[in-house]
């Protein structure tokens, strides 16, 4: 009995070989709502192994130059022979690999190239399972400048879908008006699974990678971090934009705004219920769990503007920003007081800019100082329960103050989601520690 919908991306480390195709078969067959699978190249098998898709982009180069891509493409047919042979597919795999790899050849485009990882597992994906395949190249569409077409791929999609009650559809790319494949950047199967998700108007995306969804904290920071059972979007949004990274982050859009949960799960371990990430969050989720995660990155400059009498004077904040917007540059935060303004900017945006900048500044605002203080790291600490929570803030500081970590800025979301601390690169790791510490209780 069919109860709902649900579409599976499967990422490269979970295609890597045929162990891992029979661990994906075993995963679509204990659930007869898999109807549609979305599939990345095969990926590494080991730390020191190659992806096929960078193989691809070389071969690419190679061709590019005139020279001969058959040495390297041959590293790339013997993965694809092992995984049909082994998976006893009855089906002509050389052929395959040697029309691909003279169309390489042929039409000397490096998106092409790259594209026909995930074309190719795709259609032995198909076969291995006993399932339709659709090429990507037909259903999802970019317009001409290369911009994805999200309206008119749901259409398409979602009618070509209709023909077909179970199928393989290779994630990654899709192509132009003129029918010339074109592919997001890299990691985009995940985007790929969030267009199909919607398209089949699927009751949840289920994300299948190879680690059990995502942590409260950077584990390379944090020792043995939780995992998050449930987040919504706006959570992970809060926690990516941090740097947390499970997701391709443009593969959160089209299921959010179709309202479709994803949920990340780990092809290694599939008993594990992973990371449900939610519209809202659900009424059973853990009360006492007030804080979602904590996310940082490091790397950002804070200039503090001072003038007496600042909020007095008319347009003095659209003057600092029109500064920063005349020089090309954004900005992360800008928390301000009643005669100072603070800028938050990532480092990277100032390279070469700064000094203009501060001159501009100088020039249109008149401030009587302007401090320039490199070298910080941001921290922002996420959760719903952050609302309904009293304390939270005083717990989150007492907890920096006892760990010896001087605030150097503080920002709160008018959402209350999140509260944003700037401090000192050098106490990243002790502050990100402090803050899991004081919140989470093992
Ligand atoms: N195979 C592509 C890459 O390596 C896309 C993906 O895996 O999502 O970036």
């Amino acid at each position: 009995m069919n109860l709902g919908i649900k579409v599976a991306k499967f990422g490269g480390s979970s295609l890597c070989d045929a162990e891992h195709f029979k661990k994906v078969k075993a995963i679509i067959e204990s659930d007869p709502d898999y109807r549609y699978v979305v599939p990345s190249a095969p990926g590494k098998r080991f730390d020191a192994d190659e992806k096929i898709t960078d193989l691809l982009y070389q071969c690419h180069r190679l061709v590019e130059r005139n020279a001969s891509h058959e040495e390297l493409f041959r590293k790339i047919a013997d993965r694809y022979i092992a995984i049909a042979q082994e998976l006893e597919l009855d089906f002509d795999v050389k052929g395959m690999l040697m029309e691909t790899s003279d169309a390489i050849r042929r039409f000397k485009n490096p998106d092409f190239a790259a594209s026909r990882g995930e074309y190719m597992n795709g259609v032995m994906l198909a076969k291995y399972l006993g399932w339709d395949f659709i090429d990507a190249k037909d259903v999802i569409k970019f317009d001409r400048q290369g911009t994805f077409a999200a309206e008119w791929t749901n259409e398409v999609l979602s009618e070509a879908l209709k023909d077909h009650p179970r199928a393989v559809i290779p994630g990654f790319y899709g192509a132009y008006p003129n029918g010339e494949v074109h592919t997001f950047s890299r990691g985009g199967s995940d985007i790929s699974g969030a267009i199909v998700a919607r398209a089949a108007g699927a009751d949840v995306y289920v994300n299948w990678t190879d680690v059990s969804g995502f942590l409260m904290a950077d584990p390379r920071v944090v020792k043995n971090p939780r995992c998050i059972r449930e987040l919504s979007y706006r959570e992970l949004r809060e926690l990516s934009y941090m740097g947390a990274t499970v997701l391709h982050e443009d593969a959160i859009f089209p299921v959010h705004r179709a309202g479709i949960p994803t949920n990340i799960r780990n092809t290694n371990d599939p008993s594990d219920p992973g990371t449900m990430i939610v519209m809202k969050p659900s009424p059973d989720r853990d009360r006492s769990q007030v804080i979602t995660g904590v996310a940082g990155h490091k790397n950002f400059t804070l200039l503090s503007i001072e003038k007496a009498m600042m909020n007095a004077e008319y347009g003095f904040g659209r003057r600092v920003l029109q500064a920063l917007e005349d020089f090309g540059v954004s900005f992360e935060h800008l928390p301000t007081g009643i005669d100072t303004m603070s800028v938050v900017i990532a480092d990277k945006e100032l390279v070469t800019r700064k000094e203009q900048i501060i001159q501009r500044i100088q020039q249109t605002c008149q401030p009587d100082s302007i401090e320039i203080s490199s070298g910080i790291a941001l921290i922002a600490t996420v959760g719903h329960g952050m609302t309904s929570a009293p304390g939270t803030a005083a717990k989150l500081f007492t907890a920096l103050s006892d760990a010896g970590v001087n605030i150097r800025m503080i920002d709160q979301g008018s959402s209350e989601l999140n509260i944003i601390v700037g401090i000192d690169i050098q106490d990243f790791e002790v502050a990100m520690n402090a803050i899991y510490n004081a919140f989470v209780k093992d």
